[in-house]
């Protein structure tokens, strides 16, 4: 923009706000991330208070627990959770195999595809995050349900859960959540992925891989290695 006195405010947003937030979120400096990442982060030129602007938000009457598992209660569909996918589907000569036998029919894989192909070409990289849980005998913390903390040292975010929905409860219980880098083997769960030009080549080679697989179906947010809202 020619306008010096909106380049000197977007300058002053973007040291203030979105620099030391992605430090922070991501662990690289923002010249590191893909746009798309920053881009998440809208600005809104109103007085609306919501984050989406989707003409249609709503949350399902009876939980989303309930959404689901009215979704899954069908004669065809056998749930098994807690059960480690790589140790029954294997990859080799481009065929899958399941709990070693040749496997033909369709299968759709949400992991992450460098877990698929045994890492093979490195690590793709995530953060991940600590949630600590905290309550206050205060019946309000914060004014919105989820505060983003560009300033603060080392936590991202504060959700405040009985703002979504409100909850006419004494006290409030919140989450602060602190980014640190994901390591498998350690009880951590892969969040965003760290979508950098490196990374993105990286994952192009596992997807080509996949693309080999006539009946592998990969979708998700780690098998897409994309951020998903
Ligand atoms: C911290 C965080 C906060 C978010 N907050 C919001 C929000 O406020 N609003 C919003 O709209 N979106 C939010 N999102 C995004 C939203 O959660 C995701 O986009 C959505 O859940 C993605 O669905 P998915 O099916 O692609 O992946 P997932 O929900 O991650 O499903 C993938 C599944 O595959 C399973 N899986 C992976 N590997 C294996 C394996 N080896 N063996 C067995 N099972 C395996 C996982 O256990 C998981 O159940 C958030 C995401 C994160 C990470």
């Amino acid at each position: 923009n020619e306008d010096d006195d909106i380049r000197a405010y977007a300058q002053y947003l973007f040291d203030n706000d979105y620099a030391p937030y992605t430090a922070k979120q991501w662990g690289v400096s923002p010249s590191e991330i893909d746009p798309s990442v920053l881009k998440r982060v809208p600005l809104r030129f109103s007085y609306d208070e919501g984050y989406f602007d989707d003409a249609y938000q709503v949350m399902p009457v009876h939980s989303f627990t309930e959404f689901f598992r009215n979704l899954l209660n069908h004669e065809n569909i056998t749930v098994r959770t807690g059960v480690e996918a790589l140790e029954r589907i294997a990859v080799k000569d481009n065929k899958l195999y399941v709990d070693g036998e040749p496997y033909n029919n369709i299968l759709v894989y949400t992991g992450a595809l460098d877990e698929l192909f045994g890492e093979k070409y490195g690590r793709l990289p995530y953060r991940s995050l600590r949630f600590e849980y905290k309550y206050t005998d205060k019946d309000s913390l914060q004014d919105a349900p989820v505060v983003a903390y560009p300033q603060e040292k080392g936590f991202t975010r504060i959700t405040e859960y009985k703002k979504i929905p409100v909850q006419d409860v004494k006290g409030s219980t919140y989450a602060v959540e602190y980014p640190l880098p994901y390591k498998s083997g350690e009880k951590l769960e892969p969040y965003y992925p760290v979508l950098t030009k490196e990374s993105m080549e990286q994952y192009a080679k596992y997807e080509a891989l996949a693309s080999q697989i006539d009946n592998l179906i990969c979708c998700g947010r780690l098998a897409d290695f994309r951020y998903y809202n």
